[in-house]
């Protein structure tokens, strides 16, 4: 079986089963299933969903999947790639998938940005560490606070490589996101993000050598912050220093970002 795609198949019938239980904690009326493979998540789903859509990029895949469920009503099998495919085009539903881990931060921020009602992963389990990780962690990063700023992300169990045909080099973990119910209040989020991007550029560095490129000296070196490293400081904190941003400081970033 070829590897290429992040195609390592879930061969555990009960972790299947508790990933879908996850995803769907009581029955729901339709849920997206990223990267469907052969089907053994989308067979799980389909007992707890009314409707399942799932976005599988593979062609081999897709016939496999058409043949496994012939005329089943309530599989819609999409033959794209989920990267360029608009998650909201079936309305505000939740997500599940054991995902293809070469590019698994694109689609967990493209998950986050469409802010589906809730988002279940099998995904490696050094991403899922750096997704939970406490600020002053080894794994505290900007995955950790960019993923934060949208929702809540919790590790639900660890998965052993021998659960998949072909096992995957690294150990997985099955993770959940919920959206925040009220976002935090930022005018311009993008400008955050960016923000953010900076306070991380250079992880070694203290805030004040990764902010002055972009933002005035003067005001950054006045900060309480100035001299502490992104990695120890949390969201909220975050959204506190961009808040004494003057409006001009994120318009300069936009135009040199
Ligand atoms: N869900 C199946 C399972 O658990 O056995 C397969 C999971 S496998 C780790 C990842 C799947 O994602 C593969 O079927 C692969 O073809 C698909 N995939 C890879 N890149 C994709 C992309 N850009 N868009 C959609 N699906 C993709």
């Amino acid at each position: 079986m070829p590897q290429k795609l992040g195609q390592h198949f879930l061969a555990s019938p009960p972790i299947l089963e508790r990933i879908a239980s996850a995803a769907c904690p009581q029955p729901i009326e339709r849920i997206l299933e990223i990267g469907p493979g052969q089907g053994a998540l989308t067979a799980k789903l389909l007992n707890h969903a009314g409707r399942v859509i799932a976005v599988e990029v593979d062609a081999a895949m897709v016939a496999h999947l058409r043949e496994r469920f012939p005329g089943e009503p309530r599989l819609e099998v999409v033959h794209a790639d989920v990267l360029t495919t608009d998650l909201t085009r079936w309305g505000q539903i939740p997500v599940a998938g054991n995902l293809p881990y070469y590019i698994t931060s694109p689609i967990i921020e493209k998950v986050l940005r469409a802010r589906l009602p809730r988002a279940v992963f099998l995904i490696q389990k050094e991403v899922a560490l750096r997704l939970t990780a406490s600020p002053g962690s080894r794994d505290y990063g900007y995955l950790t606070v960019h993923t934060a700023f949208f929702g809540h992300a919790r590790r639900l169990f660890d998965v052993k490589p021998g659960a998949f045909r072909p096992p995957p080099k690294v150990d997985s973990t099955v993770i959940a996101i919920e959206p925040h119910a009220v976002p935090p209040a930022v005018a311009d989020p993008e400008g955050f993000l960016r923000f953010l991007g900076q306070c991380f550029r250079q992880k070694r560095k203290t805030l004040r050598n990764n902010l002055i490129e972009m933002y005035p000296k003067a005001i950054v070196e006045a900060w309480p912050e100035a001299a502490m490293r992104a990695e120890q400081i949390p969201l909220e904190r975050f959204l506190e220093m961009f808040l004494r941003l003057p409006p001009q400081a994120s318009a300069a970033v936009r135009i040199s970002g």
